[in-house]
């Protein structure tokens, strides 16, 4: 079903999904004409919505939460039959979901978003007078939201991306993801009520279903004006290259994913093995492994390497099997884990007899650091419960093994008092690497506020100067305008003289 502005259509031929449920042939695909016209409401949309004012975006944004949360548990239970997730956790998203969107209102609301800067005019300056600029963020257009398979809710319809593309001010399209396609129908047909209740011009929020082929066309048209993305290294950068080889290039917001390294330093792996080990595998293991800050590489100090991999065996055997998203995720977990132990120089450690997709237990290797860095096959992200211990047997070893790392979501560093303030210069390493740094905690758990930086160098996203959780993630659906020589009536309340929004400004 698709879900275009104030209607609704199915023209197009049912296809295949793959939910946790099976494989069904129920959905219909966007045909050509539902995609254009999806995209031509967005862009009427957009004359009229780029002005909403923040407290009109910031009732939208909270209706959308409040029609979440009126579904009540017949959208606990559709996320639970399409994803396998349990009640707890999918309680918990749609609670992060919500919250998400009221963080985006508030923000919205408050109005300092829009990064005002003033520079007074001079009209005696010497030799030529200055001119007055003023300059702040608008929106940037119509915004194709790809969804990811592990967050049917807080990276989904109405996950953050949308969120921060409708807080600032952009129309949005969402291309569904088949793994969860009666969660995508409910939900959008909740952003659907609140955008009527609340008077938003129809067409700032569309949802369709289909395939790549949908995707794509989505991505092609020539009035959308960014996408952002959840998901694959192979799909984000698909999409990418598609969207730049546009006659009129667009941005493509892609969060690819990420081994996320964990450096362990010898001290604290003696005074903590037991504890660490039990942190670590509860991280690996959380969500069946199905998060791109997965700690899927673990730096070791050779020296201390028997007594930790002992601690962990004890915490592997104690982890529970579980559920994973669905049948395509499971085979993808299986034959990326293939490749990597095939790739030489591994050390299977912990390894389950038996694996399902409805039962599915950790494995753990361990190579060398030589191995590690010699070989990029080892560098691969192995979506699922999965952990490479790689040892290192000097700090110019360890050094080395940074090095050769491509760009993190996540770098992380267990030491403590004096072991950890003699290596300020290896988390300077770390800052290169990564877009979060972390010090004796797990990556897993992206804490949804003001400072969170998620995103990180190519290939964990395309764009390392943004981030696609927190209201940092708005700056992505926004451009810089600046404003010479206006008349303040016809500035943008945000930049006139009196700021009579109360905004913070910086004024020269
Ligand atoms: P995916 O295959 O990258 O798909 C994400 C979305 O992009 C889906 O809507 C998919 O369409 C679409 N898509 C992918 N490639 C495309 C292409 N070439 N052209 C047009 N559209 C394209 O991710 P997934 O299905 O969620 O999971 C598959 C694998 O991705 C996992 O096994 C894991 O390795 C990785 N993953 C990473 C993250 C992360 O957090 N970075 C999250 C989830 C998954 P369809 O709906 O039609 O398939």
């Amino acid at each position: 079903m698709q879900i275009i502005g104030y209607t609704e259509s199915s023209q197009g031929a049912p296809f295949e999904t793959v939910t946790a449920a099976g494989r069904a042939m129920q959905y219909p695909k966007a045909t050509e004409a539902e995609i254009n016209k999806a995209v031509e409401l967005a862009r009427k949309a957009f004359a009229s919505y780029r002005f909403a004012t923040g407290a009109q975006k910031a009732a939208f944004l909270r209706a959308i939460a409040e029609e979440i949360e009126s579904l009540g548990d017949e959208l606990v239970k559709t996320v639970m039959a399409e994803s396998g997730l349990p009640e707890g956790r999918v309680k918990g998203e749609r609670g992060r979901t919500c919250s998400q969107l009221h963080l985006f209102a508030d923000l919205v609301q408050e109005g300092s978003w829009v990064e005002a800067v003033i520079d007074h005019g001079d009209p005696n300056r010497q030799p030529v007078p200055r001119p007055d600029v003023r300059r702040m963020l608008v929106p940037l257009g119509p915004v194709v939201v790809f969804t990811a398979s592990n967050f049917p809710l807080a990276f989904s319809t109405a996950g953050g991306d949308t969120a921060s593309a409708l807080a600032a001010g952009c129309p949005v399209i969402v291309k569904g993801h088949e793994a969860h396609p009666a969660t995508n129908l409910l939900v959008a047909r909740a952003i659907q009520r609140a955008a009527k209740r609340t008077g938003m011009p129809e067409g700032v929020f569309s949802s369709l279903s289909g395939d790549y082929e949908t995707g794509q066309a989505l991505v092609e048209h020539p009035d959308v004006a960014a996408v952002a993305f959840t998901g694959s290294y192979r799909g984000g950068k698909a999409l990418f290259d598609l969207a730049n080889r546009r006659p009129k290039p667009i941005p493509v917001f892609a969060e690819m994913g990420s081994i996320n390294p964990i450096v362990l330093l010898p001290q604290y792996v003696e005074d903590h093995a037991e504890q660490l080990a039990a942190q670590l595998v509860g991280s690996v293991t959380l969500g069946a492994g199905q998060f791109c800050t997965n700690p899927g590489l673990i730096l070791l100090p050779e020296a201390k390497a028997e007594s930790f991999i002992a601690a962990m065996k004890k915490a592997l055997e104690a982890a529970a099997p579980q559920c994973m998203l669905n049948e395509k995720i499971f085979e993808g977990y299986l034959s990326a884990l293939r490749k990597l132990l095939g790739a030489g120089a591994v050390e299977p450690l912990y390894a389950p007899s038996e694996n399902s997709a409805a039962a599915v237990r950790p494995t753990v290797a361990k190579t060398s650091a030589a191995a590690f860095i010699q070989n990029p096959l080892l560098h691969a992200e192995v979506f699922g419960p999965f952990t490479l211990l790689v040892t290192w047997r000097s700090e110019e070893e360890l050094e080395a093994l940074l090095q050769s790392l491509e760009g993190q979501l996540t770098a992380t560093l267990f030491a403590e008092g004096e072991e950890l303030l003699s290596h300020k210069a290896l988390l300077d390493s770390m800052r290169e690497l990564a877009g979060r740094l972390i010090i004796n905690g797990v990556p897993t758990g992206v804490e949804v506020c003001h400072a969170m930086q998620h995103g990180g160098p190519w290939p964990a996203t395309t764009d390392s100067r943004f981030t696609s959780v927190g209201t940092g993630a708005i700056r992505r659906f926004a451009r810089p305008v600046a404003f010479q020589n206006f008349p303040d009536e016809l500035l943008p309340d945000e930049l006139k003289e009196g700021n009579p929004m109360g905004i913070k400004r910086m004024e020269g």
